[in-house]
């Protein structure tokens, strides 16, 4: 079989949303299983979140929700503290800055939340 959106080349695999052939080039990891780059990545993602039901899938659920909770700590950290510091140069934007810096922690802490449930 060749891959959906190269004929020429040979697929590696198929996309878990739309069933197409891929080649390496334009297949994306997610969650352990392929997508189209660029096109599928998010509706596999949903896919395998709507899926993961049994004991060894939620596991990797959970350490997916961690990942997040560790990205949006920080990032918002960087967010808050850029905020923080600019705040005498930047007024409002700095509020803004701030703002975004809370709301991704807080992203942060109910992904986290959301992942000790998965055990
Ligand atoms: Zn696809
Ligand atoms: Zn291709």
């Amino acid at each position: 079989m060749n891959c959906f959106y190269h004929p020429e080349k040979t697929a590696v695999g198929l996309c878990k949303f739309c069933q197409c052939g891929l080649c390496s080039e334009c297949a994306a990891l997610v969650d352990d299983v392929l997508a189209c780059k660029h096109r599928h990545e998010d509706e596999v993602h949903q896919l395998e979140q709507f899926t993961a039901r049994n004991f060894f899938q939620s596991k990797r659920v959970a350490s997916a929700y961690y990942r997040n909770a560790t990205f949006y700590s920080l990032v918002g950290v960087l967010f808050a503290g850029f905020g923080a510091i600019q705040y005498r140069f930047l007024g409002l934007q700095a509020v803004f800055f701030i703002m975004t810096g809370l709301f991704l922690l807080y992203a942060a802490i109910a992904n986290y939340l959301e992942g000790r449930k998965q055990k």
